[in-house]
């Protein structure tokens, strides 16, 4: 049984204290969301107060980004992993599209922040998915499998059970146009059949998968029926408490 997760990425928005009081408007919306884990990115410097503002929720916390490393050190302006379990966080985004697409990502250091943030035993949700071009060229499945292969490298069976894998067309990121169901299920399908591939069947059955590319409220039910969606990487839709809430409560 794979339990769904519900995770909003804030982005680069929201100061201080509209973070607050977005959170605090959540908090109630979402409390009897037992079918589901919700999680929540807010800016780095948000992280500490929200974290004291959730304690006793069931809303946990995400980093959006971490260093590759956990030693401390001569690393201006990089924050380990360490430090984010250190701020209340228990998951951390890793290679989301507009860090490979803006900040220079790459399958390697992916695979670094990954490993980097399994051993200060947060949870990682790596991001994989392909842009337009590649898609309408016929290579979505590819490009996918090498981000897969390169961000998953070295990691054991036991590693996996702590990632999450997030399939987010870049296509489909803050444009409003959403995969169907039926081709975020193909993904996510092939997906599995690669961490089979890589890891065996049994964790292959565990991992969850979660889609990402302008979820809403009025398309998450249709996204959670396919077979290997377990969840979704919401960006946009997160930011308001009520709309995100309507995610979060899809059933
Ligand atoms: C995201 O940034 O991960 C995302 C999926 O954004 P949006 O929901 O706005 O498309």
């Amino acid at each position: 049984m794979r339990k769904p997760v519900i995770a909003g990425n804030w982005k680069m928005f929201k100061l201080l204290s509209e973070a607050v009081g977005t959170v605090l408007a959540l908090k109630p919306l979402v409390a009897n969301a037992t079918h589901c884990e919700v999680v929540i990115a807010p800016v780095f410097t948000a992280l500490k107060t929200i974290s004291d503002r959730l304690e006793g929720s069931n809303i946990k916390l995400a980093a959006q980004d971490c260093a590759i490393q956990n030693d401390f050190g001569a690393h201006t302006g990089e924050v380990a992993p360490v430090m984010l379990k250190d701020a209340g966080c228990s998951h951390v985004i890793v290679g989301h599209s507009e860090r490979r697409q803006f900040y220079g990502e790459t399958d390697e250091s992916v695979n670094w922040k990954t490993m980097a943030a399994l051993a200060a035993g947060l949870t990682a949700i790596v991001c994989v998915g392909e842009h337009l071009a590649e898609r309408e060229s016929g290579n979505a499945e590819d490009v996918v499998r090498k981000q897969l292969e390169g961000g998953l490298s070295g990691l054991t069976a036991n590693d996996l059970e702590r990632i999450i894998i997030a399939y987010e067309p870049v296509w489909a990121i803050g444009t409003g146009k959403t995969a169907t169901p039926e081709q975020a299920q193909e993904m996510h399908g092939y997906i599995r059949s690669c961490v089979g591939g890589s890891h065996g069947e049994q964790v292959a059955g565990a991992v969850r998968i979660l889609y990402g590319g302008s979820v809403k409220s009025d398309n998450i039910a249709a996204l959670m029926d396919q077979d290997d969606i377990d969840g979704a990487l919401v960006g946009g839709a997160s930011l308001e408490a009520t709309s995100f809430a309507g995610i979060v409560n899809y059933r």
